[in-house]
């Protein structure tokens, strides 16, 4: 028969056999950690969303209208990341729009992003 051992320490398991740590101390170990990891990748990909957000919240201030139009490498240099958004929504006329929270952007033209502002958003949907 094989003998387990513990996911943290190594040490042989005794007892039933579905166990998977050898000690309540090494299962708390193992959750702490897999929620640290977690925390940790979910705080990086926030941290990305929160940066998209407030590009396009600083572009957008001095419009006067719900869109406007960006050369795409400007907003490369800006720090935007356009693999990261909070919805897709794919328009009835083909246009793909990404949202970034109340935001959301399409390819207008080549290397040209229209960006819908908040209210504005809403409504492509
Ligand atoms: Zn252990």
């Amino acid at each position: 028969m094989e003998i387990k051992r513990c996911r943290i320490c190594k040490s042989d398991i005794v007892g039933r056999l579905d166990k998977v740590f050898c000690s309540v101390k090494c299962k708390n170990a193992y959750h702490s950690m897999r929620r640290r990891q977690n925390e940790l990748h979910v705080r990086e990909v926030d941290n990305v969303l929160h940066r998209n957000r407030i590009i396009l919240l600083e572009l957008s201030e001095k419009k006067k209208f719900g869109r406007f139009f960006i050369d795409k490498q400007k907003l490369i240099a800006l720090g935007f990341k356009f693999e990261f958004c909070t919805k897709v929504y794919h328009a009835p006329d083909g246009k793909i729009y990404h949202y970034v929270y109340d935001f959301a952007w399409t390819d207008y033209a080549k290397n040209e992003i229209m960006i819908l502002m908040s209210n504005y958003a809403s409504m492509a949907v």
